[in-house]
């Protein structure tokens, strides 16, 4: 490794071969910088936006996390790093009174301003640098940015996912037909108009709920269509979150593909699904529109409804979709598309595209380390946050596997036990081997500290 040199934020790129390039700032590559040695590991991560932003257009006033605060950047791999949730509200002076409020679920944003937080406190973190390109010299990754080039020995992805547009409305997309992921940022106004949300998950509650909750701007018609069974709660018992300790996430790899595309679906309830208290929340706005309202609010839930496309109208949109009942239309003048995000390869690995291992499904083949299988020479590694949930199980898309999994990418790059990644079997027999050794083996200090 080579010696560890600080350069101002948003100066260019030198010449130098560094460690370690990561690309994208979202959540999970800050907790691979914050883990990062301080000492004796050349680093740059690299993000488009010119500020950290967790989500904007999803940042609801009251929206809170699907998971424990102690699921945050670095807790569960090292419990003693000082860019912990809980050192972030001790040294914002409300530790005590975080503990008095004693809140079900931390707020979003509160997590945004956590997050914030750690950037500052990172000299690694060049924002404003967008990577266009990524090659492969023979020497070094070399990415291209539109400040510069960047070099480096491995490459750390943290893009994230691109938001899934079903094609049925590609061809429409605009100012009334968006994804959800923009829907803060749009700054709709809903008042009078037929609005449609389309897809059963977190998203789709959030936007609905923000839809029917205020008497001011009410839609004159809002309607809730997913393709699911029902509206349905995250499955957040005891056994259900077995899934997303190491020692679970380690059996899964070693299944077969074909096994683990079976578990997928039967899983999918303990990571993608709806908060239980907004659920209530919904429940109980639509008990007042019917019965404790003035004017009443004309709402339609529809559920085992696979949306098909949008066409357009003279006034509007038609949604089409088929049910229990055959094909039907909704007419809307917003239709707003909380259709998830893509789990394809990322737009940023186009030029390594033919020297990445496919699988059948045309996706990548992750390692246990999470390094992704390619034809270039192996001291030189492509790791990925967030785009392993067909080999890794569904730790992979959510908080719980971000401080291990960036431990485990941390241990891989430097080549030393840094975090002890070998942790916590389960309860459960899944039908293969989850245990771990108890016995605690020698760490390596690893510097990473404010
Ligand atoms: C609204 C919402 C709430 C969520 N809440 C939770 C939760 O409470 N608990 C949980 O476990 N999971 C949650 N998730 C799931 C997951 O944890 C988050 O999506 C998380 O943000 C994923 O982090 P990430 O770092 O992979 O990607 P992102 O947060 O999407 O960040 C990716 C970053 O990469 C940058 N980027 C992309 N391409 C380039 C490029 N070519 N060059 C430079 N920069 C680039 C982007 O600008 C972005 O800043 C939530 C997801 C959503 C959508």
């Amino acid at each position: 490794m080579s010696d560890h040199r600080n350069r101002p934020a948003g100066t260019a790129p030198s010449a130098e071969t560094l460690d370690v390039l990561g690309i994208g700032i979202g959540p999970f590559n800050l907790s691979t910088a914050a883990l990062l040695p301080k000492d004796g590991v050349t680093a740059r991560f690299l993000d488009r936006k010119d500020a950290f932003d967790w989500h904007p257009g999803l940042l609801f006033r009251n929206a809170t996390l699907q998971s424990p605060f102690l699921k945050d950047c670095v807790t569960l791999v090292d419990p003693t790093s000082e860019y912990s949730f809980l050192n972030f509200l001790s040294r914002s002076r409300r530790l005590n009174r975080f503990v008095v409020a004693d809140h079900p679920n931390v707020k979003r944003r509160e997590f945004n301003e956590y997050f914030k937080w750690i950037c500052r406190s990172l000299d690694t973190l060049r924002f404003g640098t967008g990577v266009e390109s990524l090659t492969f010299d023979g020497g070094a990754f070399v990415a291209g940015t539109d400040r510069g080039e960047y070099r480096a020995k491995d490459v750390v992805l943290g893009v994230g996912r691109a938001p899934f547009v079903p094609e049925g409305a590609r061809a429409h997309l605009g100012e009334t037909v968006f994804h959800g992921s923009e829907y803060l940022l749009r700054d709709i106004d809903p008042t009078g108009k037929r609005v449609a949300v389309i897809g059963g998950g977190q998203t789709g509650a959030e936007i609905f709920d923000d839809l029917i909750s205020d008497d001011a701007r009410l839609p004159s018609q809002v309607t809730w269509v997913t393709r699911r069974g029902n509206f349905a709660p995250f499955d957040e018992s005891p056994f259900a979150n077995e899934l997303y300790v190491p020692g679970y996430t380690r059996y899964f790899h070693a299944q077969t593909p074909a096994e683990r595309q079976r578990l997928l679906p039967m899983q999918k309830l303990s990571s993608d699904a709806i908060l239980q208290p907004l659920l209530e929340g919904i429940y109980r706005r639509l008990y007042e529109t019917d019965f404790l309202h003035d004017r009443g609010l004309d709402y339609r839930m529809l559920v085992d409804r696979q949306f098909t496309r949008v066409s357009p109208k003279a006034d509007g949109w038609v949604l089409t979709m088929e049910g229990p009942n055959g094909v039907e239309a909704v007419e809307a003048d917003i239709v707003i598309l909380a259709t998830g995000f893509s789990n394809g390869v990322p737009a940023v690995l186009d030029q390594l595209a033919d020297r990445l291992v496919l699988d059948e499904d045309g996706r990548c083949v992750v390692n246990e380390d999470f390094s992704l299988r390619w034809d270039g020479p192996p001291d030189h590694r492509i790791f990925a946050h967030n785009m392993s949930l067909h080999t890794h199980g569904w730790i992979d898309p959510n908080f719980a596997g971000m401080a291990w999994r960036s431990g485990v990418i941390v241990n891989s790059l430097t080549g030393r036990y840094l975090y002890d990644v070998d942790v916590d079997g389960t309860t459960v027999d899944w039908g293969g081997k989850t245990t771990t050794t108890l016995e605690m083996p020698v760490l390596e200090p690893t510097g990473a500290g404010i």
